[in-house]
């Protein structure tokens, strides 16, 4: 799926309080052409009103204005060999949004489509995010526009050493934890992780989603889409239904994707849709028991495409769509920025689904969430639902931190209750705004009070 611009980018300021309008309007100015920034600060400006109507504090600090400018932004050339022993030249970013409650935090995505604005709207959704997990971590994001799509396992590994020559001053276990995201996996964390290991003469928990011998976390690589469905369980329970029997439509059949799938049959719901940039899959019978492993198969072989799940298994393949036609009673986006609008949206009401989860960040254009919201569909951000994944890298560092290893069980347990207190928190959070059931609303102004207050605490840096 590629990201795709959305229409109704700057005419919302309305909603807003005049001093966020006023700091969104000044942000705007400055960088017009960063529009997925631009929309996820829009995004969170719009609904933390009911916290500045309270009071002038925020104001007063320059919060705001402090909040929406990266701390420091990382910019570097990554030259490396391909193996036609070619030299080739890509663009590697860090960008440290926030430290106020802890190291900068989050994942290194390497996708053709990787812009600084791509990395400054995650980092920003991860300074939230992070928040919401009540672990100490800060919020960040990096990356590069380097595909790994059909790269060779050793360009990839002579990339990866590349872009941690460039990094690997900037970042420590006390300053910044980098990890997945989008073409980053356990592969391109170890051969990270042994060039900083090189460089630095040093063995830290510098990365999160390590290999299980040297470090990592046991369910790391299962945790966003476990989480994500973990949180999908307590929105059905809320409204006194379980997600045994219902019907699923997930997009992508990556990482999250695989995770998501995995924990939803576990519990008794069929998913029936997976996608890629190619189309998506229809299977009726729904994606289970080896097919799940497939899913890492496909993954594994480099091609960024799905039609291969259909011609193994004899279902249909849908070229050139989003999965989002297929009626279900759930939906979860896990694949790309901007990969549900307006008329997906459209569709996914009609069909009568109810409950919509983000395991990506900002799947969903803002016209699509007010479509699915007026429709009468639950909807929860990826800032709260997905935040297992970098829930587990804090546990993973905790594990660090304290030389141990700790058990899947333990693990899953931690996660369930981090999930569940992410859902509590939004949810109490959206009813003292009077807006009971809003996850929007109150995973921003759980996250936005906690950065928020913190900054404050520490004075004007
Ligand atoms: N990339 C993941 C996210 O978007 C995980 C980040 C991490 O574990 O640091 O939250």
């Amino acid at each position: 799926m590629q990201p795709n611009g959305t229409s109704d980018q700057n005419v919302a300021t309305k909603a807003m309080h005049p001093y966020a309008a006023r700091v969104f309007r000044e942000v705007s100015e400055r960088v017009p052409w960063e529009v997925e920034f631009l929309q996820a600060v829009q995004e969170v400006f719009e609904t933390i009103t009911p916290v500045l109507e309270q009071t002038t504090l925020y104001e007063e600090e320059s919060v705001l204005e402090r909040l929406v400018e990266p701390q420091r932004v990382h910019a570097f050339r990554v030259v490396w060999h391909d193996d036609a022993g070619r030299v080739r030249v890509n663009r590697g970013w860090r960008v440290q949004f926030n430290n106020a409650i802890g190291p900068f935090k989050g994942g290194l995505r390497f996708h053709s489509s990787v812009t600084l604005s791509g990395l400054k709207f995650l980092g920003f959704e991860q300074t939230f995010k992070n928040a919401l997990t009540g672990l100490p971590m800060g919020g960040g994001k990096g990356g590069s526009d380097f595909s790994p799509r059909g790269a060779s396992d050793r360009e990839i590994e002579r990339f990866c050493h590349s872009f941690m020559t460039s990094l690997y001053r900037y970042i420590g276990a006390e300053v910044d934890v980098p990890a997945g995201d989008i073409g980053v996996g356990a592969r391109e964390i170890g051969y990270l992780f042994g060039q900083y290991k090189r460089l630095t003469e040093t063995f830290s928990g510098v990365l999160t989603g390590k290999g299980l011998n040297w470090g990592g976390s046991k369910l790391r690589p299962e945790a966003t889409g476990f989480g994500l469905v973990y949180f999908a369980q307590k929105m059905l329970e809320r409204r006194g239904e379980e997600l045994a029997g219902k019907r699923v439509s997930v997009s992508g059949f990556g990482n999250v994707a695989w995770g998501a799938v995995k924990k939803a049959t576990e519990l008794g719901a069929k998913v029936v849709t997976l996608s890629g940039p190619d189309g998506y899959i229809y299977d009726p019978e729904g994606v289970s028991g080896e097919k799940i492993d497939y899913m890492l198969e496909l993954r594994s072989s480099g091609m960024d495409v799905v039609q291969p799940y259909a011609e193994r298994y004899g279902v249909e393949f849908h070229a050139g769509r989003r999965p989002w036609e297929v009626p279900v009673d759930v939906a979860l986006p896990c694949a790309i920025q901007n990969e549900l609008e307006s008329a997906d949206a459209e569709r996914l009401v009609a069909n009568g689904c109810k409950y919509v989860a983000e395991g990506a960040n900002m799947p969903t254009t803002p016209d699509a969430v007010r479509i699915l919201r007026q429709g009468g569909i639950v909807y929860a951000p990826g800032k709260a639902s997905n935040a297992g994944g970098v829930g587990t890298s804090g546990l993973e560092m905790a594990q660090n931190r304290t030389n141990q290893t700790w058990t899947a069980e333990r693990v899953d347990t931690e996660l369930r209750r981090i999930m569940t207190d992410i859902h509590d928190m939004a949810w109490d959070a959206a009813a003292t705004c009077g807006n009971p059931g809003d996850y929007l609303q109150g995973a921003n102004v759980a996250g936005f009070l906690k950065v928020a207050d913190s900054m404050v605490d520490q004075g004007s840096v």
